[in-house]
């Protein structure tokens, strides 16, 4: 749509229109939750951060703490972990020399011989290199070998080929792991299998392929039945092969499988898998065999060999599947070379009802209460918790099942974290009473489990402060933030149904079905929860885009549960009093249904889900979120300011400890009532004399307004930029509108009419704005000047501390500013005057760095600025040319193509905007050596441009209220990062 016939908001102007297009476009929920949240917190909290403080402290970290580097910190870990882990369970344990990467080496194995380390995860991938720790700690993991990420890039190179050289590798691997099992593979009497996973460097969970019991045949099944006496074991071993391998490495779609496992279940008049018998599966087998062969036109292959092969294959070939490059899409992965490849002798866990399955956490993900959490399954392999077919139980109840087994656990969650030093997700398989660990990895959390679980750790001395810093992603501090469902509401509302309370958060949305559904509505700006039995990896688009997640089946560590922690996106699980009609686009609770068009409430933090929309409340902050602040104000250097249009955000965001307002944007005041009459008689003056009465009427609200700002802020700094947006933008366009503003004003209809069209541009954004509108109505300055020289005066005389400072917005030429500083000058010598007022009153005057050419000749223009603050946001617009108001029709275009790598609005272009960020600096001191620079577009709030002021130098960052957390801990990280 072209600018001109947009019509102008009546509140938001066009800076929530790029907030919408922000949030519309990218992941991050920073943003969903300023303005219209409160926030209780200690009102004490904000004096702890002044800079004065925060300054000090900082020096004495720097000269009395010395840093410890990240490889000393490691060290010192291990250490611990030597020290304390228990002799029994750390076996042979001494901290393995550090391992080797081996030029042209595709294989590495962990067993008997361990090749790789927990350092090498660009190479063995995350589960491979953990794989390779936990063997060399004396865990007890099945031996395997890893295939390496480079592997698979030469994979792809080679047309998707396995490169030369590669089987040869594997068969000396696998030789080595038939010595130390006494198990062949392909042994027709008692055969080894493997299972085959993928691992890139970074976790990925449930997005690429899992192929086990490869190894299997139609002989070697027979073997496996007769070495185990087990032979429902042994084929519900193979038709999971057949499965998976049609499934994963051929490609067919599972639902035929399914289909003939019904067939099999209703023959023998059963409803669970675990209810077929020994003959069922034989059958089952045979049917799989076939659906295969119908669908992918060979017989199931028998020789093991080929069936790995082609498996390595597959897992190579998964890195690129649709949902892969999704979830990397949609995680900001970025700079990865392929997947690795574990192959890894496999451990039974369904062999009976001594055997089990499970996965855990050392803490729980959700609170970071430091307690094991997680839950298994007796009797199943390591997909049924994870694909949340069956519901597991909590490992809770472990020791009434098998007490040593639990006890042996607690003692790895400690052999674990004293290794690692880190919260960590394990999975693990208990085959007839023994404990194999299958994975570990740093496990994903909530915003606030990492801000509890940093803090305790520091407590138990694991970590220092600087490390729990960054061990906390910033942007996460958003969730906790979060608001929650209003108690009172909830009291008088009982829940439907409650399931598991998978991803804290409230969301109230509308159901839909499938993930097509939801991105599709969720384009269009409806609210929608993704209501589903369970979700799969082809759900993560449509997991995204709903404001919540509703699972009928599944447990705390199902693809739903994981994943929604990991965004931090509200999420119940396992809801099982949810009945879902997929097709028919409906689902009932007992009595209830809910279509499409119905409202629900689920509260990820207990589990309840609820009918209709449910009010919410603010949350209380917990002290662990006070001394993680505290801490970031102690080592970071940038100062954090706000931007705040009103009293009530100004007090909110110094709460939030921000040090001063670095923009208020003075046009938010002339929307509301009496104000934006007023606004409009002075736009529609013909005469300076009508203007300047007009401009009269509006003085007492910027006064109140000002007066408000700086008594909240006391004895802070305030910056205050002049009238910014295009007149027209106040004017109505409605018809209703126009009469009631002809009426007021007592001239016609077309008078309005008239008025409203000569004041039409085509494109606001580059029209009559900012310093320009000043340079044209001098009188309008001069209001507004006036306006905060008679609030800081009336505050002195209250004994209340102002300090405002005088921003001049749009400026590209030094002589804009000259001229318009001359002039607010001159304002403020007068009023004093007339005002009798004698003290000392000292206003700084600068302006924003928003135009190219504003960067371009900084020099000249820091002349006649005491301050420099970057308006990102119209430098993005000015720099690349995208309205900030349309971007959204092409930007998924351009984000789905990687033209872009992120949304420019939302975190700075270091490659190109910044270099107009990094000459306006350097430019501006040049010429002021001491010139204060800060930065106010939306990118003060983001944790990766905070970083990047902190590299450029700048003196603050200013963000809206509900970000001025977040900056302070990335400003910390910033400085932690740079020593
Ligand atoms: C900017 O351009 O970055 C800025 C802060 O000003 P506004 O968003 O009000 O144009
Ligand atoms: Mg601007």
């Amino acid at each position: 749509m072209p600018m001109a016939k947009k019509k102008p908001s009546k509140k938001a102007v066009r800076r929530s229109t790029t907030k919408k297009v922000a949030k519309k476009a990218s992941k991050k929920v920073a943003k969903k939750t300023t303005k219209k949240k409160t926030i209780k917190r200690a009102a004490s909290a904000h004096k702890k951060v002044s800079k004065k403080v925060a300054k000090k402290t900082t020096k004495k970290a720097s000269t009395g703490t010395r840093h410890i580097s990240k490889k000393r910190t490691k060290k010192a870990v291990r250490k611990v972990a030597r020290k304390s882990t228990p002799k029994k369970a750390a076996g042979k344990k001494k901290s393995a020399p550090k391992k080797r990467v081996i030029a042209g080496k595709m294989v590495y194995a962990f067993g008997k011989k361990t090749e790789a380390d927990g350092s090498m995860k660009t190479l063995v991938g995350g589960k491979g290199a953990n794989l390779a720790e936990m063997t060399s700690i004396g865990l007890p993991v099945p031996p395997g070998f890893t295939i390496t990420t480079d592997t698979c890039a030469a994979y792809y190179k080679n047309k998707k080929k396995l490169p030369k050289g590669l089987m040869a590798e594997v068969a000396k691997n696998l030789t080595s792991l038939e010595k130390q099992r006494g198990k062949k593979f392909g042994d027709q009497s008692d055969p080894l299998l493997v299972s085959v996973r993928s691992g890139a460097a970074v976790s990925m969970p449930g997005m690429m392929d899992t192929i086990l019991n490869l190894g299997l045949n139609d002989k070697s099944v027979k073997g496996l039945a007769e070495k185990t006496g087990n032979e429902r074991f042994a084929y519900d071993a193979y038709r999971r092969l057949i499965n998976m391998f049609g499934d994963v490495v051929m490609g067919v779609d599972h639902h035929h499988f399914e289909a003939a496992f019904t067939t099999v279940k209703v023959k023998y008049q059963v409803t669970d898998d675990t209810d077929v018998p020994a003959e069922g599966l034989k059958e089952l087998c045979t049917a799989y065999k076939e659906v295969y062969a119908k669908h992918v036109g060979s017989k199931f292959p028998q020789n093991p060999l080929k069936q790995l092969e082609l498996a390595i294959n597959a897992v190579f070939g998964s890195w690129n599947a649709d949902k892969a490059i999704s979830y990397r899409r949609i995680e900001n992965m970025t700079g990865l070379n392929g997947t690795a490849v574990n192959v890894q002798t496999m451990v039974f866990g369904n062999m009976g009802d001594d055997c089990g399955t499970g996965v855990a956490f050392t803490r729980n993900p959700s609170t970071g209460e430091n307690k094991f959490y997680g839950e298994f399954l007796v009797n199943a392999q390591g997909e049924d918790v994870v694909a949340g077919i069956r519901t597991p139980s909590p490992v809770s109840e472990m020791p009434k099942w098998n007490n040593a087994i639990f006890k042996q656990l607690i003692g790895i969650k400690k052999i674990l974290e004293d290794h690692y030093g880190d919260m960590q997700d394990i999975e693990f398989t208990i085959e007839q009473g023994e404990l194999f660990m299958l994975q570990t990895r740093t496990g994903k959390r909530t915003g606030a489990a990492a801000v509890n679980i940093a803090c305790d750790m520091v407590k138990e001395k694991r970590i220092t402060e600087k490390e729990a810093l960054l061990r906390i992603p910033a942007g996460d501090l958003t969730q906790l933030l979060l608001p929650s469902f209003d108690p009172k509401a909830k009291e008088a509302n009982s829940a439907l149904a409650t399931g598991l309370p998978a991803s804290p958060g409230a969301s109230v949305g509308h159901p839909a079905f499938t993930a097509g559904e939801a991105v599709e509505r969720a384009h269009k700006g409806e609210k929608v929860i993704l209501v589903r039995k369970e979700t799969s990896p082809e759900d993560v688009d449509g997991m995204h885009s709903a404001v919540g997640i509703l699972t009928s089946t599944g447990g705390m560590t199902s693809h739903a549960a994981v994943v929604a922690r990991g965004w931090g996106k509200c999420c119940v699980a396992g809801a099982g009093a949810v009945s879902i009609d997929e097709q028919g686009g409906s689902f009932t609770i007992g009595a209830h249904t809910f279509g499409r068009g119905d409202l629900i409430s689920i509260d990820g933090s207990t589990g309840e889900v609820f009918a209709g929309s449910m009010p919410t409340v603010e949350p209380e902050l917990s002290g662990n979120f006070s001394k993680i602040m505290r801490w970031a104000d102690k080592y970071r250097t940038m100062g954090v300011r706000t931007n705040a249009d009103s009293p009530a955000d100004a007090q909110r965001a110094r709460d939030f400890g921000a040090q001063g307002i670095g923009l208020t944007r003075t046009e938010h005041m002339f929307f509301e009532g009496e104000r934006i009459t007023a606004m409009r008689e002075m736009i529609l003056a013909e005469t300076t004399p009508d203007r300047e009465a007009a401009l009269e009427k509006l003085l007492p609200f910027q006064r109140e307004d000002f007066v408000g700002i700086f008594t909240a802020m006391h004895g802070l700094p305030v910056t205050i930029r002049l009238l910014d947006p295009p007149l027209h933008e106040f004017l109505p366009h409605e018809p209703d509108a126009i009469q009631r503003v002809a009426t007021n004003q007592g001239v016609s209809v077309d008078v309005v009419r008239k008025q409203v069209a000569l004041l039409h541009e085509s494109n606001p954004m580059m029209g009559h704005r900012g310093c320009r509108l000043a340079i044209t109505y001098p009188e309008i300055l001069s209001m507004q000047v006036r306006a905060i020289v008679e609030a800081a005066i009336e505050c002195a005389n209250n004994k209340i501390k102002a300090i405002p400072e005088i921003m001049i917005p749009l400026v590209g030429t030094h002589q804009e500013l000259s001229i318009l500083r001359e002039q607010a000058e001159g304002v403020i010598a007068q009023v004093k005057k007339e005002l009798g007022f004698k003290k000392k009153l000292d206003i700084k005057i600068g302006t924003m760095i928003e135009i190219p050419r504003a960067a371009l000749t900084a020099n000249e223009i820091a002349e006649h600025a005491d301050f420099f603050s970057f308006g990102t946001n119209d430098l993005t617009q000015l720099a690349f040319g995208y309205s900030r108001d349309d971007i959204n029709t092409f930007l998924p275009d351009y984000l789905g193509r990687d033209i872009l790598p992120e949304d420019p609005f939302q975190s700075l272009d270091q490659t190109g905007v910044g270099q107009l960020v990094e000459m306006g600096f350097s430019k501006g001191r040049q010429t002021k050596p001491d010139l204060k620079i800060g930065i106010c577009g939306e990118h003060g709030g983001d944790p990766k441009s905070v970083h990047y002021c902190h590299k450029v130098g700048l003196d603050y960052v200013s963000c809206s209220p509900f970000r001025v957390p977040i900056a302070r801990l990335a400003a910390a990280q910033a400085a932690i990062n740079d020593e």
